[in-house]
């Protein structure tokens, strides 16, 4: 009866997840999906722990697992409160490290409860550790090196060969593989931690040569990675909520992995082997020359221009996130259309610092969901714009990207701010962005640089249009 209830219980958690998906979809629904699908993973989880058995026995050891349970629950509650937007793709990377590091766990524990039995017969079951393991263990120690690498602590590193010594170190960890699930029982032991130690060093060496820029895509390649080994734990014990939640982290994170390299231009192999923005800031920030010089606005002047316009389209990037700009920006759109003004956001989609950074910053300060045009779309609109504020953008406005062969974006898509009739660029020096690069769109005789902290140069803004009466 138990064991019933129990799979009824699994199959409402599994129902939830998938429904949760759908409605992270949209910023509107986004929140609800969430606490839909967390309340399926609550009650699977005390379903498993009281309803559980296995010849005849309950889970023991409860106190071991309340104990864990509220350790884990006090951590991610605060780490996600305090958390800085900015900060959030460093987050998502340790805690999908720490899913990663359970599934390794879960296959360690599960391995050595078949120590000193033959494991002929059991192959199947072997495998499956194996697999989880491995994958877990990568997914572990990569995601370690990509929150590293997120908070600034850990710099890109690659060497002579690197892909070749990956590959090769990859078939070593095949080879030892294959042997602990086949070879000589009395090696076996150590076979299967040969795999370990390796499988955690080739997720470091996996990730270290990757670009900085590239993270989000490799975080989301890793937590596909996760999916997957959490899913081989729900094949091991038989448990089908384990199972279809591995799954759709694996398939939701494979479909990110593909969405973002589109979003890059570029392919996945690309990504993995590029190192696309890594530690080349400087370097090619100081060796371009374009012709042209630079134009300051003052905030009157750009006060006048924005508010006898027409129509004006705004580029938020990761500066406006920086300032925490996005209600003075949401006060400057709602200035501009009370005088008549047409406003709309250009979103690109790696804008900022994570995939749907843009759409979530101005959702927390009420922006309307129409009034964000995705890249797409906003781009043949450009030419019937009177004015672009760019605020806290760089790359996703560089014509570098399709002008020049040599450059690390080149290939990426991206806005056609120029199209417009004038461009005001808000950002506080003419200092990089992410990828490191010059932006020739500064020197362009239509762009005019109003220099200063997003927060206040919009602030500034708002009360100049104000004035104006
Ligand atoms: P960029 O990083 O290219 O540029 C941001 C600009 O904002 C900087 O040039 C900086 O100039 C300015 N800025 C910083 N702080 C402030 C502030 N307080 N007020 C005003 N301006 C400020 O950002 P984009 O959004 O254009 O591009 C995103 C980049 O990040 C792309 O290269 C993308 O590939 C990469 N990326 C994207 C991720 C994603 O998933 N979205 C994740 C990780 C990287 P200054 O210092 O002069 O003020």
């Amino acid at each position: 009866m138990t064991q019933h209830l129990l799979e009824i219980i699994y199959l409402i958690a599994s129902v939830t997840f998938i429904v949760g998906i759908k409605f992270l979809g949209n910023p509107a629904t986004a929140r609800k999906g969430n606490l839909i699908a967390a309340f399926g993973m609550t009650i699977a989880i005390f379903g498993t722990i009281f309803l559980y058995e296995h010849n005849g026995a309950h889970l023991h050891n409860l106190p071991w697992i309340f104990g864990g349970l509220l350790v884990g629950t006090v951590l991610g509650f605060v780490a996600a409160k305090k958390v800085q937007m900015t900060a959030m793709p460093e987050m998502v990377s340790l805690f999908n490290g720490m899913g990663g590091a359970c599934a390794m766990l879960i296959s360690i524990i599960e391995f050595q409860h078949l120590n000193g039995t033959s494991l002929v017969g059991l192959e199947g079951k072997v495998f499956i550790i194996l697999v989880g393991m491995i994958i877990g263990s990568v997914s572990f120690s990569g995601s370690m090196i990509a929150w590293g690498k997120l908070s600034g602590n850990v710099k890109d590193k690659s060497f002579g060969q690197q892909q070749f010594i990956n590959i090769g170190l990859l078939l070593v960890i095949l080879v030892l593989a294959y042997l602990t699930v086949m070879g000589n029982e009395a090696n076996t032991q150590m076979f299967f931690f040969l795999v370990l130690v390796l499988s955690l060093l080739y997720g470091v060496l996996f990730v270290m040569p990757i670009g900085g820029a590239d993270m989000p895509v490799v975080i989301s390649l890793l937590n596909s990675f996760t999916g997957v080994a959490a899913a081989c734990g729900g094949f091991l014990y038989g448990n089908k909520v384990m199972l279809v939640g591995g799954i759709l982290v694996g398939s939701a994170g494979t479909l990110l992995t593909i969405v973002m390299c589109k979003a890059m231009n570029r392919s996945l192999l690309n990504v993995l082997i590029g190192n696309f923005g890594g530690g080349s800031t400087g370097a090619a920030a100081t060796s371009a020359s374009f012709a042209g010089s630079i134009k300051e606005v003052s905030a009157s002047d750009a006060a006048i221009l924005m508010r006898y316009a027409k129509k004006v389209i705004i580029v938020p990037g990761y500066g406006l996130a920086v300032a925490q700009a996005q209600h003075v920006v949401h006060d400057l759109e709602l200035l501009l259309e009370s005088e008549g003004v047409e406003v709309k956001y250009a979103i690109h989609p790696v804008a900022g610092r994570m995939p749907g950074h843009m759409n979530v910053l101005l959702a927390e300060s009420n922006v309307s969901y129409d009034k964000l045009v995705e890249m797409e779309e906003i781009n043949p609109e450009f030419n019937t714009t009177d004015v672009v504020l760019v605020v806290g953008a760089n790359d996703v406005v560089n014509p570098a990207a399709k002008t020049d062969p040599n450059s690390p974006i080149f290939g990426m898509p991206i806005l056609d701010v120029e199209n417009a009739a004038n461009v005001i660029v808000n950002k506080r020096s003419m200092k990089a962005g992410y990828a490191g690069i010059e932006n020739e769109l500064f020197f362009k005789p239509k762009t005019s640089m109003l220099f200063g902290d997003a927060k206040k140069a919009l602030t500034e803004l708002v009360s100049e249009i104000k004035a104006l009466g």
